[in-house]
């Protein structure tokens, strides 16, 4: 099959090896050294644009466990990284240069890839099989709005505002209560956190003296209304947040009937019952500004974040609505996306998602159609993010246990995350290696 990869960042370079270990014909076309983006430094293929860490090599967190799902296919990506690794104490981190050197040096010598430098900027297929868009959270201007074009206008977005989520298991039941806005629905996708007026304005006054991250040359000094950071509604007033995301209208507490000063709601994360978002509570305070601050909020004095909020420029479609579990886009199954600009977040992310869709591509040119991998799987939870999120609050992930598949039930932490562990491998090491 011929193949053309639009981005050779991590995703594309991923897909475009894993495709030629398997003999397909591929053309990836990189627009740097010509065009760069407001990250890259260089024109290798592959760079990693900030830290040089693939996160933690511990099996038993999700990015771990997705990392030796990927070894365990034949992953470039993590070979070139195990070639770079630095020590790093628990986390896997690589010598940045090195890295993208080595996977530079693989995708130039790698028969069957042939690789343009130039931008592309329409989504033609012309007389290619399959194409897929690779070109990550900082996709060239004309290209998006090509891709805009092809998604109907509808789920292309270029902001990422992300607020905290925290570990169910962490926050202090005793203070929270259960209830949606004014009852509706069943009651039980919202856990609200009220406040009296003094802790209001604590919390409040607390927001306005935290150290916030610096805007970069990259992000847009303007956010959207709809989805300013927290610390930035509340230097508008004191009153500005009780009328926004901390509003506490309809949400009197449902044993004594009172109504709080105002309300930090928590949502349960789409996928699983083990993660809440501090709903509206995006960020641009620094990390640990973020643990002292929210760790003020009744109940969560002792919260563990599973992610940190965030914003950044940053390109992603909407998923759910218009990809499928295989990263095949539902207007056209030769066209697919991977990478970060399907909504994963991340290093290992965006390439695991790189390896899945060559997977995908092969097994339709053998077979007529593709299977998504399993869910319990780290890998086959990429795509279940992308497919299956709701997609009025799609926002980007990493990968987490909330969004693998539970296939063991109630029992110890620990113990759980072994079995999920061994479970997810078991699937993995009998689906074979891609190329291998
Ligand atoms: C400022 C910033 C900091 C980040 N820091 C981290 C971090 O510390 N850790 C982490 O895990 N993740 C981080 N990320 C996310 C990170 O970018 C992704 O995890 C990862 O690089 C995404 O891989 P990708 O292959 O999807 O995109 P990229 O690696 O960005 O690759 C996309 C490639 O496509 C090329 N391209 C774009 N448009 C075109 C076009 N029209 N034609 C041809 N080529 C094109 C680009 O030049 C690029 O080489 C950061 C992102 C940004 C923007």
């Amino acid at each position: 099959m011929k193949v053309k990869v639009i981005g050779a960042g991590l995703a594309g370079c991923e897909c475009a090896l894993a495709l030629a270990r398997h003999g397909h014909l591929v053309e990836l076309c990189e627009m740097r050294p010509a065009k760069s983006t407001a990250a890259h430094q260089t024109s290798n293929l592959g760079e990693l644009v900030c830290s040089n860490s693939f996160r933690s090599a511990a099996i038993t967190n999700a990015v771990g466990l997705l990392k030796a799902e990927m070894k365990m296919l034949g992953s470039a990506v993590i070979a070139c990284a195990e070639g770079a690794r630095v020590p790093a104490g628990d986390a896997f981190a690589v010598d940045r240069e090195r890295f993208a050197a080595e996977m530079t040096r693989t995708v130039e010598s790698a028969p069957g890839i042939r690789l343009h430098r130039e931008e592309v900027t329409s989504l033609d297929r012309g007389d290619y099989d399959f194409l897929v868009v690779a070109t990550g959270p900082l996709t060239s201007e004309p290209l998006f709005h090509t891709i805009d074009e092809f998604l109907g206008r509808d789920g292309l977005y270029f902001y990422d505002a992300i607020a905290p989520i925290v570990a169910a298991d962490s926050l202090d039941m005793s203070k929270l209560y259960w209830k949606s806005r004014y009852g509706k629905g069943d009651g039980s996708d919202y856990l609200n956190a009220p406040m009296s007026q003094e802790e209001y304005e604590a919390f409040v006054s607390a927001l306005l003296s935290a150290e916030l991250y610096p805007l970069h040359d990259f992000e847009h000094a303007v956010h959207f209304e709809g989805c300013l950071p927290v610390e930035e509604i509340a230097s508008r007033g004191i009153e500005t947040l009780r009328f926004g995301p901390m509003k506490p209208v309809g949400l009197e507490h449902p044993v004594t009937g009172e109504r709080p000063h105002a309300v930090v709601q928590l949502r349960k994360e789409d996928l699983s019952d083990e993660y809440f978002n501090l709903v509206g509570f995006q960020t641009k305070m620094k990390v640990p500004e973020q643990k002292r601050v929210m760790q003020m909020i009744p109940g969560l004095e002792n919260c563990s974040f599973a992610r940190f909020g965030s914003m950044h420029r940053n390109t992603f479609i909407n998923g759910p609505k218009h990809l499928r579990p295989t990263f095949q886009t539902k207007a056209d199954d030769r066209i697919f996306f991977a990478g970060q600009i399907t909504g994963v977040e991340g290093y290992v992310e965006s390439s695991a998602v790189g390896l899945l869709v060559a997977r995908y591509i092969d097994e339709i040119a053998r077979s007529g159609s593709a299977t998504p991998l399993p869910y319990h799987t780290a890998l086959g939870a990429l795509g279940r993010h992308v497919s299956e999120s709701s997609p009025e609050r799609y926002q980007p992930s990493n990968v987490t246990w909330g969004l693998i598949a539970d296939v063991v039930g109630r029992v110890k932490k620990i113990e759980k995350r072994e079995r999920q562990v061994a479970a997810a491998m078991q699937t993995i090491s009998e689906l074979g290696k891609i190329g291998g």
